[in-house]
């Protein structure tokens, strides 16, 4: 049986993350930011990678949505932008996978840095 904190945490990513994220902007540099079938694909710059649907990234390799002072889109931002919480991911995320992760993309190293700092603000 799994404890109460991994049922809790597995709760949290169906929940509109509410993030301390200051001036973080790790998330946005994901390497792909998909859309879900709740995200009306009209309002989105976007295109096919794999089958899935994501958005489109600046030259830089940031989302094409990041501004010098956050997300230009915010209310609309996708549902994974809205649901995602980095404390949650870095909590759940097992080492090799992380490692794998950060291999496939660097980025990811800090993302999962920026979760593990925020951690004791996740409510219990
Ligand atoms: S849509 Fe906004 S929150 Fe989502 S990755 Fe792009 S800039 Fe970040």
């Amino acid at each position: 049986m799994k404890p109460p904190q991994a049922d809790a945490l597995a709760a949290r990513k169906q929940q509109v993350a509410d993030l301390p994220c200051g001036g973080c902007r790790a998330c946005c540099w994901h390497d792909r930011v998909f859309l879900g079938p709740a995200d009306d694909p009209r309002r989105y710059r976007w295109h096919v990678e794999d089958g899935y649907a994501v958005l489109d990234r600046r030259p830089d390799g940031a989302c094409v949505y990041l501004t010098n002072s956050g997300c230009g889109i915010h209310e609309q931002a996708p549902s994974i932008c809205r649901r995602f919480d980095c404390r949650v991911l870095a909590l759940t995320t097992p080492a090799d996978v992380m490692r794998l992760r950060v291999q496939q993309n660097p980025q990811m190293a800090e993302v999962y840095r920026a979760g593990r700092e925020r951690a004791t603000t996740l409510p219990d």
